[in-house]
């Protein structure tokens, strides 16, 4: 798992904070090489899901995380509203029939993240943005090149 230290650093204090109630961070995806944003785009051309290839995305800034929450006594996952990648409409935010629970964490996972200057996008629940990530370029290196 990859990201710019700045904002891994941000992510540990999140990971600090829900430690004291109980919980976990368990990180889908941080940093992707651009060329794998340009093969999903192909599969998937749909800027709601996937960033646009012309524009790069944030994870290829390493500067966006992927995550949820876990309970530490169990490791299991929260309900969430969908599975993570999920790509429906149900995956937004702002879905407004989600199980009361699974809104319940997911709002829980935004209320931590924001806290310690995140971004949530309202498509996917499980994708933050670092707050500042336009000063991040686009990187093309691929996972077992980084130094
Ligand atoms: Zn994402």
């Amino acid at each position: 798992m990859l990201l710019r230290r700045e904002v891994a650093e941000k992510l540990s204090l999140v990971q600090q904070d829900v430690e004291k109630i109980g919980l976990g961070l368990k990180v889908f995806d941080c940093y992707r090489p651009w060329s794998v944003t340009k093969q999903m785009w192909e599969i998937l051309p749909d800027p709601r899901y996937v960033a646009n290839p012309e524009r790069g995305s944030r994870h290829n800034r390493g500067a966006a995380v992927d995550l949820t929450l876990v309970d530490l006594k169990t490791g299991k996952e929260l309900p969430m509203p969908t599975d993570f990648d999920d790509f429906t409409e149900e995956a937004a935010r702002d879905y407004p029939d989600h199980d009361p629970e699974a809104r319940r964490n997911s709002n829980l996972l935004g209320y931590h993240m924001e806290r310690r200057g995140f971004e949530p996008l309202v498509t996917e629940w499980w994708h933050f943005d670092s707050v500042g990530w336009q000063k991040f370029s686009l990187l093309d290196v691929q996972m077992d090149k980084v130094p």
